[in-house]
Parts: C-alpha cells; sequence; structure tokens
C-alpha cells in the first residue's frame, strides 16, 4: 500500500521534512559520490557579497544555478558544487560604517584600522549565516561545508600570485590619471562599477564668460576694441570653473563674433541663435584655428607653478573633439577633472589645478603645476613655494554640489554668467552610496586589460551566452568598449595590493607569495598568526634590492571585482595546493550564472583575468538573468517599500512554488514580476495540478491493492498510448531544452503535461479507475498512470526538488526497497522515441479542440455539460481532419455527452486564414423529454457524490441512499436506477424519509423540492 496521501498538501511543512531527510541521509554528498569518476561538469559559484541577508532577487540566481548541476548529475555527471563567499570591499565597509556612524575615510583612521577590519570580518561572518540558511532552505545544494571564503589568507595569497603574473608581463602600471571618484568612499571605481549607477539627475547648465585678454588681435576682424569682448563656453559642472587652465576650439569651425547689448561674443556660428537669447548682430566670421593662442583673463587668480619652457595658461587651443552638436563650440578645459582635459594638458603644457579635494570639498588655497613643473619638482630641481594667500574661490569647504551655488552668484555678481538654466541629464552616482562620482585626476594602479583587447574580444566567441543577444551586445560592446582596469583602491577592507616600494629610490617589488615576503631580507614586522589584512601587512618592510632602503607596501587594497573574478584559481589555492587545476578538467568552468549586471561586473572580471593570463575564456554557458520586479512591473527598492522577503514567501508557499515561479514565469534573460499572487498562481498551476493527480493514483491504487510490481504491462488502451506518447515527448522536449540551457521551456512543457494528464487522461478515463472489475484495462490505467507521475519525479526533480522526492518515496520506495534512496540519486529518464506515436497525439489534440468548442457552445447556449444533447455537428477542413475524428469520436461523444457526432467536410477558400482553418462545432440543443430526464439522473447523480464527501465517506464506500421528490424525481430514479447505483455506489435507491443518522440535503432539481439522504 501506498501511505494515504493529504488531500490538501501543506508544501512549506512537507519541504522541511524532506530537508531533514537530505540532511540525514546526506542525499547531497552521496550524489557527488556515487558519480565519482564520472565525466565531469563544472559549475563556478558566482560569490555573493556578504554585507547583508540575502534577498528575493538572490533567490533567482540561486535557483537558477541549483537546476543544472542536478538535471547533469541524474545525467551521470560529476557535479561538485563549491560554495563560495565574497568577503572584501566597499559594501561591506559601508555596512561598518553605517553601524558606527561614520561619515568620511578619517573617522576609519581615528577608529583604527584593525578594528574597523575586525568588524568587516564580523559582519561577513554573520551574513554568511544568514545566506547558508537561505540557500539550503530553497533547496540549492551547494557544498558550504568547503566554501572558498575571499578573506582568507590563501585566497588572498593566490590573488597575489595571479597579481605578480600580470606584472611579469608587464600589465600592471600606475597612471596619473582622471578617474571616477567617489568623494565619500574616496575611492577610483572601476569603469564597470561606473556602468553600475548612471541616474538621470538634475544639474546646472550654465554659459560662462571669459574676457578676451587682448582684443587688438580681433580687431582685423571688425571687432571693436572698446566694447568688452567674451568667449562663451558650456557647463554643467561650475565647480570645475576653478580649475579652468584653458578653452578649446575646433580648428575648422567658423566661430561668430556677435555684438549683443553692449557687449561682443565669440561662439560657434552654427550655434549662435540656440545659444543667444536676444537680437545680435554678427560682425565677423573667423575660423577656429586664428583663434588659437589667444588669451583670456582667468576666473579665479589661481597661484600656478610654471617651468621655464612653459607656455602661459588660460589660452585658446585647438581641439577635435570639439562638438558642434551642444554647447558653443567653446569648451572649458580643467585638466583635474576630465579623462580628455587632462590629456589635452598633458599635451599642451597646461597647469593641472585641483580646487577641490579628494572628498570632493573646495580647497580653501587651490593651486596648479604645470607636466613641466611637475617633473622638475619630482626631480628635486625645484621647490614647490605656495604661500597661502587671500581665498579666492567661492564655496570653499563646501562639497561640490553645494559649491556649484557660491560659483554661479559668484559670477553673476562679476557678470561672467551669460546664461543659467537647469538641465535633466544622465550622470554617474557610486552604485554603492549614491554621491555623485567625480572625474578627478590622481595616482591609481591599472591593470593594462586595452593591451589584449582582441584576446578578450576573441575569447567571447567561444562563450555561450543566454540569452544569445548578450554576447555581442551587451557584453561585446563592453569588450569592443574596453579600458585599462583601474584595480586599486585607497580603502581598508580588501585584498592588499602585493606590491612594495622602496622609500629611498621609489623603486617598486610585486611578491606572489608569503614564501617570498618571508625570504626578504631584513623583513621586519612580520608576525604570526599571519593575517595578509591591512593594518598588519602594511607594518611588513624588508631592505631594496638595489639600494637598501627601505620598502614598504603601498596602501591600495585590490577592487573586489579582482577578488571574485580570481576564483577559478583562488577557490583552489593554486598553484599553492591543487597544482593539477588548469589540466584536470576544472577549469573553464561548463557552467556560470548571475544577474545581468554582472556583464560588467563578475562576468567580465573572470573572462579578463582569464584571458590575461591564460588566454582563454574560463567560461562555457553562462546564463544572463534578468531583474525582478514587483507585481507592477516596477524594480523592487527599499525606499519604495515593494520589497519581498523570501523568507516570507517561504514559509507561506514553500520553496518549489517560489523556484517554479522563478524559472517558469518568463526566459532566463527577461525582467521578471514577483508578488503573492503569482507565487500562488505557481501553486495552482502547477503544484497543486499535480498533486491532486498523484493523490487521485494513490487513493484508487490502494482501493484496488495496485502493485506496481505484479503489472504486465501488455494490454493498453488508446488513452493509454496517447500519455506515454506524450511522456515520452515531454522526455525528449526537457532533455532537448535543458541541453540548450533554456529551463523555462522546459518547465512550461511540464505544465502542459500535467494539465495534459490531469485534464484529458485522468478525467477521461476517470471510470477506469473506479469501475468495479479489476480487469486488464484497469491495471494498464494504474499502471500507466503510475508510470508517468513516477517519470514525473524524475522529471521534475531538478526543478522543483521537494515534491519531486516526497512523490518519489512514496511511488517508488514503497514497493521497491532496492530503488535509490532519494530521487536525486536516480538517473534522468530517457525518451524512448518508440513510443512517440505523432498522428495520435495530433488527433487527440483534435479532439481536445473539439470538444473544448463544443463546451463553449454549451455554455453560450446555456445547457450544462451534465445534460445530454441528441447530437453535435462537426465542420472540418479537411478529409485528413475528417479521418481523424472518426477516430476519436467516442471520445468526443463522452466529453460532449452527446449521442451523435455527425463531421462533414468544406475545404476552405485558398484564401483562408489561419482562424478559418479551425473546425466548426454547432450543437443541436433540442430536448427530448428522455434527454431531459437522463440529464436529471445526472444531475441527481453529481449532487449524491458531493453528498458522500460532504458526509465525510470514503471513496469506496458503499451506501444507501433515500430521496422524496415530486412524479420527475420518482420517475428517474426508477428508469435510471442502476446508473445511479453504479455511479454513487448505492446498494439501494429507498424512497422513504431518510433515517435518522442519514446525511441529508435538499435540493430543488427539474422544479421539484427534492430531499435526499446517505448513510453507510
Ligand atoms: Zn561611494
Ligand atoms: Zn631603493
Amino acid at each position: 500500500m501506498f501511505q494515504p496521501v493529504p488531500q490538501r498538501p501543506d508544501f512549506p511543512e512537507l519541504e522541511e521534512r524532506i530537508l531533514s531527510f537530505w540532511r540525514e541521509r546526506r542525499v547531497f554528498p552521496k550524489s557527488l559520490e556515487q558519480r565519482q569518476g564520472a565525466p565531469l561538469f563544472v559549475f563556478y559559484e558566482g560569490p555573493p557579497t556578504v554585507n547583508a541577508s540575502p534577498g528575493v532577487h538572490h533567490a533567482l540566481s540561486r535557483v537558477f544555478k541549483d537546476v543544472f548541476p542536478r538535471y547533469k548529475t541524474m545525467k551521470g555527471y560529476y557535479a561538485p558544487r563549491k560554495a563560495g563567499w565574497d568577503c572584501h570591499g566597499l559594501p561591506v565597509e559601508l555596512e561598518v560604517e553605517q553601524e558606527l556612524g561614520f561619515s568620511a575615510k578619517q573617522d576609519i583612521e581615528s577608529y583604527g584600522v584593525s578594528r574597523f577590519n575586525d568588524r568587516c570580518r564580523q559582519i561577513v561572518l554573520r551574513h554568511i549565516e544568514a545566506w547558508e540558511r537561505l540557500t539550503e532552505r530553497i533547496g540549492f545544494w551547494l557544498d558550504m561545508d568547503h566554501p572558498y571564503i575571499t578573506m582568507d589568507n590563501d585566497y588572498i595569497e593566490s590573488c597575489w600570485w595571479i597579481m605578480k603574473q600580470l606584472w611579469q608581463k608587464g600589465l600592471i602600471y600606475e597612471g596619473y590619471k582622471v578617474t571616477p571618484h567617489c568623494p565619500r568612499c574616496g575611492t577610483s571605481l572601476s569603469s564597470h562599477e561606473v556602468a553600475l549607477g548612471y541616474e538621470e539627475t538634475d544639474d546646472p547648465s550654465i554659459w560662462v564668460k571669459f574676457r578676451v585678454a587682448d582684443t587688438r588681435l580681433l580687431e582685423r576682424f571688425g571687432a571693436d576694441p572698446k566694447l568688452p569682448t567674451y568667449f562663451l563656453a558650456w557647463t554643467t559642472t561650475p565647480w570645475t570653473l576653478p580649475g579652468n587652465t584653458a578653452l578649446a576650439v575646433a580648428p575648422e569651425a567658423e566661430y561668430a563674433i556677435i555684438e549683443a547689448d553692449g557687449e561682443q561674443l565669440i561662439l560657434a556660428q552654427v550655434l549662435a541663435s540656440q545659444v543667444i537669447t536676444g537680437n545680435f548682430k554678427v560682425i565677423a566670421t573667423i575660423l577656429g584655428a586664428e583663434l588659437s593662442e589667444l588669451h583670456y583673463e582667468p576666473l579665479y587668480k589661481i597661484p600656478i607653478g610654471y617651468s621655464e619652457q612653459d607656455k602661459p595658461a588660460y589660452r585658446l587651443i585647438v581641439g577635435d573633439f570639439v562638438s558642434m552638436e551642444e554647447g558653443t563650440g567653446i569648451v572649458h578645459i580643467a585638466p583635474a577633472y576630465g579623462q580628455i582635459d587632462f590629456e589635452v594638458g598633458e599635451k599642451e603644457g597646461l597647469p593641472l589645478v585641483h580646487s577641490v579635494d579628494p572628498s570632493g570639498r573646495a580647497k580653501t588655497f587651490p593651486s596648479g603645476v604645470t607636466p613641466k613643473y611637475r617633473e622638475e619638482v619630482l626631480a628635486g630641481r625645484v621647490i614647490p613655494t605656495f604661500a597661502p594667500e587671500v581665498p579666492i574661490v567661492p564655496g570653499r569647504g563646501k562639497f561640490v554640489k553645494d559649491a556649484d551655488k557660491d560659483i554661479l552668484e559668484d559670477l553673476k555678481q562679476r557678470g561672467l554668467l551669460y546664461r543659467s538654466e537647469r538641465i535633466r541629464h544622465s550622470y554617474p552616482f557610486c552604485w554603492r552610496c549614491d554621491t555623485p562620482l567625480l572625474y578627478y585626476a590622481k595616482e591609481t594602479w591599472y591593470i593594462k586589460t586595452t593591451a589584449l583587447k582582441d584576446r578578450l574580444i576573441a575569447g567571447n566567441d567561444e562563450i555561450n551566452w543566454y540569452p544569445e543577444h548578450i554576447k555581442y551586445g551587451r557584453f561585446g560592446d563592453w569588450l569592443n568598449n574596453n579600458v585599462d582596469w583601474a584595480c586599486s583602491r585607497e580603502r581598508y577592507w580588501g585584498t592588499p595590493l602585493p606590491i612594495w616600494q622602496c622609500e629611498s629610490c621609489e623603486g617598486y617589488d610585486c611578491l606572489d607569495s608569503v614564501a617570498e615576503l618571508k625570504a626578504k631580507p631584513g623583513l621586519s614586522g612580520f608576525s604570526e598568526p599571519l593575517d595578509l589584512h591591512r593594518p598588519f601587512v602594511d607594518d611588513i618592510t624588508f631592505s631594496c634590492p638595489k639600494c637598501g632602503g627601505t620598502m614598504k607596501r603601498v596602501r591600495e587594497v585590490l577592487d573586489c571585482w579582482f577578488d571574485s573574478g580570481a576564483m577559478p584559481l583562488a577557490q583552489w589555492h593554486y598553484p599553492f595546493q591543487n597544482e593539477t587545476v588548469l589540466r584536470d578538467g576544472r577549469f573553464p568552468a561548463d557552467f556560470i550564472s548571475e544577474a545581468v549586471d554582472q556583464t560588467r561586473g563578475w562576468f567580465y572580471s573572470l573572462h579578463a583575468l582569464s584571458v590575461l593570463l591564460f588566454d582563454r575564456p574560463c567560461f562555457r554557458n553562462v546564463i544572463c538573468l534578468g531583474h525582478i520586479l514587483d507585481s507592477e512591473g516596477e524594480k523592487m527598492s527599499k525606499s519604495k517599500g515593494n520589497v519581498i522577503d523570501p523568507w516570507l514567501v517561504l514559509s507561506r508557499f514553500g520553496a518549489d512554488a517560489l523556484r517554479w515561479h522563478l524559472i517558469v514565469s518568463s526566459p532566463p534573460g527577461n525582467s521578471r514580476r514577483l508578488s503573492w499572487e503569482l507565487v500562488a498562481e505557481s501553486v495552482r498551476k502547477f503544484l497543486l495540478p499535480l498533486w491532486n493527480t498523484y493523490s487521485f493514483f494513490v487513493i484508487y491504487a490502494n482501493i484496488d491493492k495496485f502493485d506496481p510490481r505484479a503489472s504486465s504491462g501488455g494490454y493498453r488502451s488508446e488513452l493509454d498510448r496517447w500519455i506515454l506518447s506524450e511522456l515520452n515527448r515531454l522526455i525528449k522536449d526537457i532533455t532537448d531544452s535543458l541541453e540548450r540551457y533554456d529551463p523555462t521551456s522546459a518547465g512550461r512543457k511540464l505544465e502542459e503535461f500535467i494539465d495534459g494528464l490531469s485534464n484529458w487522461y485522468v478525467r477521461r478515463g476517470r471510470r477506469r479507475f473506479w469501475k468495479s472489475e479489476n480487469d486488464a484495462d484497469k491495471q494498464a490505467a494504474h499502471a500507466t498512470l503510475y508510470h508517468c507521475l513516477v517519470t514525473l519525479t524524475k522529471l521534475v526533480a531538478p526543478f522543483t526538488p521537494f515534491i519531486a522526492e516526497e512523490l518519489f518515496q512514496n511511488l517508488v520506495r514503497t514497493f521497491y526497497p532496492e530503488a535509490p534512496e532519494s530521487v536525486h540519486l536516480a538517473d534522468f529518464p530517457v525518451a524512448d522515441e518508440a513510443m512517440i506515436d505523432d498522428s495520435l497525439a495530433s488527433d487527440t489534440r483534435l479532439a481536445m479542440k473539439v470538444s473544448s468548442l463544443g463546451r463553449a457552445a454549451r455554455s453560450k447556449a446555456g445547457i450544462k455539460v451534465r445534460q445530454p444533447l441528441s447530437r453535435v455537428l462537426i465542420n472540418v477542413k479537411s478529409s485528413r481532419e475528417r479521418d481523424a475524428l472518426e477516430r476519436v469520436k467516442s471520445q468526443v461523444v463522452e466529453e460532449l455527452n452527446v449521442k451523435r457526432v455527425d463531421v462533414t467536410v468544406t475545404p476552405p477558400p485558398a484564401t483562408a486564414t489561419a482562424e478559418a482553418l479551425a473546425p466548426e462545432v454547432t450543437i443541436d440543443t433540442e430536448l427530448t423529454p428522455e434527454l431531459i430526464d437522463e440529464g436529471l439522473a445526472r444531475e441527481i447523480v453529481h449532487r449524491l457524490q458531493m453528498m458522500r464527501k460532504q458526509a465525510g465517506f470514503n471513496i469506496a464506500d458503499y451506501i444507501e441512499t433515500y430521496y422524496q421528490g415530486g412524479p420527475a424525481t420518482q420517475r428517474v430514479m426508477e428508469r435510471f436506477s442502476p446508473y445511479i447505483r453504479q455511479e454513487t455506489l448505492s446498494r439501494n435507491l429507498i424512497r422513504e424519509a431518510p433515517p435518522s443518522g442519514a446525511y441529508v440535503e435538499s435540493h430543488r432539481i427539474a422544479s421539484e423540492e427534492v430531499v435526499l439522504g446517505v448513510r453507510k
């Protein structure tokens, strides 16, 4: 006997039970052990940043990550799954800063880096526990007993080794470059991080007048020397104006000198009418090249260090980057605050003025130096002396975006502000702390990814992206526009750069291991137990091999994307341990999956490091997931209050329901909506139909003492052959979809199959299960349904592992103790293509289609299906369909409750639309007294069956039925007595008042009061 099955399953309770079962029986470890030595299926876990508890979007990727290793294991592969935790980086530091109420890096320094990092470590450890709990609860099988942890010394050491490899290939350099800089976090962001944080924002949009220093040069073009004359430039970052040291024009473009309101303005001729607000007169036009070398008065008199060869700043230069699309055709150049500005500044020898400090505050005493002067200072030829002067820049001490207002006000008062508006545009913000980023010149360590750009692009050719358009779209574009990877962070909690610099001769040394460090001459500050983090690693010094000076570590730590990108090697502590990783199949990965924003995050850092090190990609297949939205299609965010706590979903609906919804609701690459209702729907559409079919089977199989071991499997009805054909088609389809990394299509096929199984196979065959004779037909029905359900447990196992296990234990383990201990230790079904009967499938589809049209016609005419009709007329469009209908006629007769099916054929016109090719179904609505009586009999059977349920009888219980009613009731009860008794398992139909103890209901049937009573 099978275990009796509850009618209303409590999925969360069931899942908790299954979880203990898996734990106690060590099912996950066994699933690996039994495949040891089999072909490898390599999965890389993209390590989640454990700065907070996991959200529902994390559940999304974890569900997709789980499906494939489970499937591959059942297909015979050895699929180890090592967990990983990404521990370092700004997100964690920010958590601690928030806890401690810090607002700047200075707070951390005063608190103490050692204490600070210790708190980071504690936070990480705390969150890892939360991640482990959720991971287990959603059924994501991952080896969390042996995870890789990016903050471990071993992991850090592998990162050092990688850095050294790149160093030796000449791919690491320190550049003085403009980087996207977060003034709050006090660190540069890599360009993939910048890409994460673009937002629409409101900024000033201003046109500024730069007064021409000497107008005599313009006189020959007709300018009036008595009128004040200005170059007009446009900017959306007024805070960069004190840093201005040049203006750039396009050499080939025409510039106009115009006169308006008693002054002369110079700007690109094509833009004049857009920029100038009132009437104006064009006095002359000049080529941009002719403006070159003209000087203007600086907006702010900032002390500048010049070398002897330098030309004075505040002059016009020409550049091919000047756009005629927007602005004025004259570009304001501040070398400290823009990539192009910086490059132009180096080329033209312009002073670099930092009027803003790294925390984004306007300086009180800014000063500037030209590139040559800087060289002289570095060479020790000059000593910079900028005596503090009277503060000259407005907004000093304020954050740049606030200082903007002071600068505007100042320019306005001095008559230098031509126009001032606001602009709504896209501007990058720090993806972590939401502070506007500043493009800021400073010294930063780079990985020269551009040196291998072609190899990065070529490597991408070998990767299968799902969805495919990411490959040459989002990811391909990213590679095509590759820029060097700014990999250092001026922060605390991270993998320290393994680079030491000599205090005396400024020479560098990059180390690849702790062993190399320990062997250094003059080693000092090294203490055991070793912690490779700051500040301890900063205390370690050794002697400079060149000059004997002291080598000190540079202060930066590595971008945490470097940590995660290093995982293919660092998770194995390569090359210090597992030295065969690159040869034994553990590299590259067969499969990885994360959300689409990782194209510029983890997907990129993995790919970049792998190509730079080995000139080959490190993953073969990647599923790139869309985002999770709320039921309205809005992004989930704390501020909107529409975030769904995964634990609430799990405790209410269970993990299978959540998993099913996430997998099936939309293809992996699309965004998907999530709400209580949508998860509830996956219970209704998938879990319950599956459960109800299972429960139906168990009830009747137990009544009939069905033993699957005794079933011969000889005779099969057409319905049996049909569902077995569908089942094998399903196995084939699911296998194909999963091999193509498309679990969504596979899931949808499963839904369709279960719908056909419960709404056609079981419903059409219901009578076979409850008829009293235990003949070959009934045996075949049991055996076929049993086979379908057992196969289903294995097919759904990768998707909804809990319900699969529950069914498998009861259906299989009850009779086959020698079967695998768990469905997840079983083999994935293989389709028997000989069982697939395409014509039977299409015939049955036609029967279904015609039945559904017939039911629609009945409902339109207001006639219940229980009311038999004399005839249905079906007009089909081809003789092929007519022949098919002839074969499935008996099913249509029963399904539509008609006495006769008449089929006609009308070939459609050649121009027929697809819709016109559908069969037409017409019902004969004329009711004879005989038909009406038969309908009444069915109605009474229906009421009695409902009453049996209400009375709590078992399905196999025989009963006595009592009735009282008018003449119609009496006539029907007598005439259809055998039918009614058989359908309701009534020994007798007794025309008298029900005795006490019977279950009684009154009904109104055919305008008569009818009292019905049932008792065992
Ligand atoms: Zn920030
Ligand atoms: Zn030295």
